[in-house]
C-alpha cells in the first residue's frame, strides 16, 4: 500500500508532467490544503482560476466550485477529484424555481451566491461570495434584489444595506445546524477568546459573535487582532489554515457540527487518481456556460 509520502511524491511528479496547478479550499483535510499551490475562499480561488497559465487545474473542493473554474477556463482542463463531492446548499435552487421566482418578482435584478450550479448562474445577474456579498448588492442600481440560495447570508446582507432583499430559503446544514448554546459553552470554557462567525451561520449565532466574515476575512481579521485566542465559528478546515498561519495563537472550534462531508471526501490519494488518469472532468454546456460567465465576471469587477 502506498505510503502518505510516496503518494505527496506521485502528486508532484503527476503535476509537473500534466501542467497542473491545485487549487483547495479552506474547508479541504489538512493534508490536501499543504500540497496545494493556492488555498482559499470561493471568491480567491475564483480569481486565481481565471488568472492561471496552467493547462490543468485540479480543484480540491465542490462540484460548484470547479464548475465555477470551468466556466472561467473554456480552454482548460478542470478536474474534480470525487465526482460525488456536492453542496447541498447548491442543490436547493435550481434553475427552473430561479425562472419562476423571477418571474414573480418581474424587473428585480439577482444576486447569486457562488454556492450555485452553473446553470442557475447562467439565470442570474451577478454572482457573490460571502467576502463581497455587501459590495455586490450596493453595486446594483436598484432598491429591491432577489438574492439566493442562502437565507443566512441574505439576512446578513440585509442588515448592512439599505436596499431591500427578496431572499430564498436555502441553507447551509453544516452552519445553519449550530445552536446558540454551543457557543455560550465555548465561550464560558475559553472566556478570553474572540468569537469569528461565517455569515452562513444563523442570526442567533451571529448575534453572539465578535466579527462576522468569509474565511478570507477571518484569516486577515486574526492577523491583525492582538487576540491571542479565537472561536473559530465555520467548517473545521479553516483551523488548519489559521494554525498553520499563526504559530502559537489558539484557535477552538465553535461546535462539533461544523464538518462537512462533501469537503472532506477529498484525499491525498483522490488527488493523486485524479491527476493520474485526468478524473473526473467538469464540464458545461457552451450556452450556460457563457451566461454563467457573464455573473461571474461582473462579480470579480467589483472590488470587495
Ligand atoms: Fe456547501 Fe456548506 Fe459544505 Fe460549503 S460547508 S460546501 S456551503 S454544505
Amino acid at each position: 500500500m502506498e505510503s502518505r509520502d510516496e503518494c505527496i511524491a506521485r502528486i508532484v511528479r503527476l503535476k509537473a508532467a500534466r501542467g497542473a496547478v491545485i487549487l483547495a479550499h479552506n474547508y479541504q483535510r489538512g493534508e490536501v490544503q499543504d500540497i496545494a499551490d493556492f488555498t482559499g475562499d470561493s471568491l480567491e480561488l475564483s480569481r486565481r482560476a481565471a488568472a492561471t497559465d496552467a493547462r490543468v487545474i485540479v480543484f480540491c473542493g465542490v462540484y460548484f466550485m470547479a464548475e465555477s473554474a470551468r466556466i472561467l477556463n473554456p480552454n482548460k482542463t478542470v478536474l474534480l477529484p470525487e465526482r460525488e463531492a456536492g453542496c447541498p446548499l447548491a442543490e436547493m435552487l435550481d434553475a427552473a424555481q430561479l425562472r419562476d421566482w423571477k418571474a414573480a418578482h418581474p424587473g428585480r435584478p439577482v444576486v447569486t451566491y457562488i454556492n450555485s450550479s452553473a446553470a442557475v448562474k447562467a439565470e442570474s445577474d451577478i454572482c457573490c461570495t460571502s467576502s463581497n456579498a455587501a459590495s455586490v448588492v450596493e453595486s446594483l442600481d436598484a432598491q429591491e434584489i432577489l438574492f439566493g440560495p442562502d437565507m443566512n447570508l441574505g439576512a446578513w446582507v440585509q442588515a448592512h444595506t439599505r436596499k431591500r432583499l427578496i431572499v430564498w430559503n436555502g441553507y447551509c446544514a453544516t452552519h445553519a445546524w449550530v445552536r446558540p448554546e454551543e457557543i455560550l459553552d465555548a465561550k464560558r470554557a475559553h472566556p478570553n477568546a474572540v468569537v469569528v462567525a461565517h455569515p452562513e451561520c444563523g442570526p442567533k449565532i451571529t448575534a453572539l459573535a465578535d466579527r462576522v466574515c468569509s474565511t478570507s476575512g477571518m484569516l486577515a481579521f486574526v492577523r491583525s487582532s492582538p487576540a491571542e485566542e479565537f472561536i473559530i465559528v465555520t467548517e473545521a478546515g479553516m483551523l488548519h489554515r489559521l494554525s498553520r498561519d499563526n504559530p502559537g495563537t489558539r484557535f477552538h472550534l465553535g461546535s462539533p457540527r461544523l464538518f462537512c462531508p462533501n469537503m472532506k471526501r477529498t484525499t491525498l490519494a483522490s488527488v493523486a487518481e485524479s491527476l493520474e488518469r485526468m478524473q473526473h472532468e467538469i464540464r458545461v454546456e457552451e450556452g450556460i456556460r457563457l451566461r454563467a460567465a457573464r455573473a461571474l465576471e461582473r462579480m470579480l469587477e467589483v472590488r470587495a
